[in-house]
C-alpha cells in the first residue's frame, strides 16, 4: 500500500473540506463500471478511471487514442468522483494512458475518502504519486521503470510476445518485494505468446498466467 491510511486521516479531511481537491482537472479519456478482466482482481466489480496521456509508445499498445491528452476534455476531481462513489462499486482502477504522468494525490485522495479501494494499472515510468490501495507494475522496455517504484508493487504483469519479453521479466521481477505476486499475460493478437507462456510457467511456477478476461467476455 503506497501512503497509509493514517496520512490520509492526518491530511485528508482539511483538503477534501477545500474546494481545491474537487476542482483538480484531469484529462479524462472515459470513466465506467465494468468487471476487472486482468490480474489478481480478475472478475471483480470495479470502475475505471481511464487518463489520457502517455509518453511510453507500444507498438502494440490497443489504446493508442490515449496518447494525445490533449485529444480529450479536462474534467473536474469531484465530477470524476462523484460519478465513480455513485456506480457503488468498491474498487476505482486508475489506468491510461500512463496515469502517472499526472499527480494523482489529488484524485485518489477524493476517492479514499469516499471508502473506494483505490487500484493503479502503469508502466511505473512517470513519478509515483497517489493514494494507493495496490500497484500493478507493467513495465515496458520502451520507457523503463523507475527505481521508486519497486517497493510498492503489488502485482507484476509483463505483456509477452516473444522470448525477449521472458527475459525482461524476470529482469523486473528480481527488483520487487518477495511477495508481489508474478504474472504474465499473452498478448491478445500474438497467438504463439500463449504456448511460450505456458511451457514457461510449467517451468517457473513462481510465475501465474493473467488473461484479458473482458475480451473473452466482450465487456469493455
Ligand atoms: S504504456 Fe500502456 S497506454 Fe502507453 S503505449 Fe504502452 S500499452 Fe499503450
Amino acid at each position: 500500500m503506497y501512503k497509509t491510511e493514517s496520512k490520509i486521516a492526518k491530511t485528508g479531511k482539511k483538503l477534501f473540506s477545500s474546494d481545491k481537491l474537487l476542482s483538480v482537472e484531469y484529462p479524462l479519456m472515459e470513466d465506467f463500471y465494468t468487471i476487472q478482466g486482468e490480474g489478481t482482481h480478475t472478475g471483480k466489480a470495479a470502475y475505471f478511471i481511464r487518463l489520457a496521456g502517455c509518453d511510453v509508445g507500444c507498438w502494440w499498445c490497443d489504446v493508442k487514442e490515449s496518447w494525445d491528452a490533449d485529444k480529450h476534455p479536462r474534467v473536474k476531481t469531484g465530477e470524476i468522483v462523484v460519478r465513480a462513489a455513485g456506480s457503488k462499486a468498491p474498487i476505482a482502477v486508475i489506468t491510461g494512458g500512463e496515469p502517472l504522468l499526472h499527480d494523482l494525490d489529488p484524485l485518489t485522495l477524493a476517492l479514499k475518502l469516499k471508502k473506494m479501494k483505490v487500484h493503479i494499472e502503469t508502466s511505473g515510468s512517470s513519478p509515483l504519486s497517489g493514494y494507493l490501495d495496490w500497484i500493478t507494475l507493467s513495465p515496458k522496455r520502451f520507457k523503463e521503470p523507475l527505481d521508486e517504484i519497486f517497493p510498492y508493487v503489488d502485482e507484476l504483469k509483463v505483456v509477452v510476445l516473444k522470448n525477449k519479453d521472458l527475459e525482461w521479466a524476470e529482469k523486473n521481477a528480481a527488483r520487487c518485494p518477495e511477495n508481489t505476486r508474478l504474472l504474465l499475460q499473452p498478448e491478445w493478437d500474438t497467438p504463439s505468446s500463449v504456448d511460450l507462456i505456458v511451457n514457461y510457467v510449467k517451468k517457473n511456477p513462481q510465475w501465474g498466467i493473467s488473461l484479458q478476461t473482458h475480451k473473452f467476455m466482450d465487456v469493455p
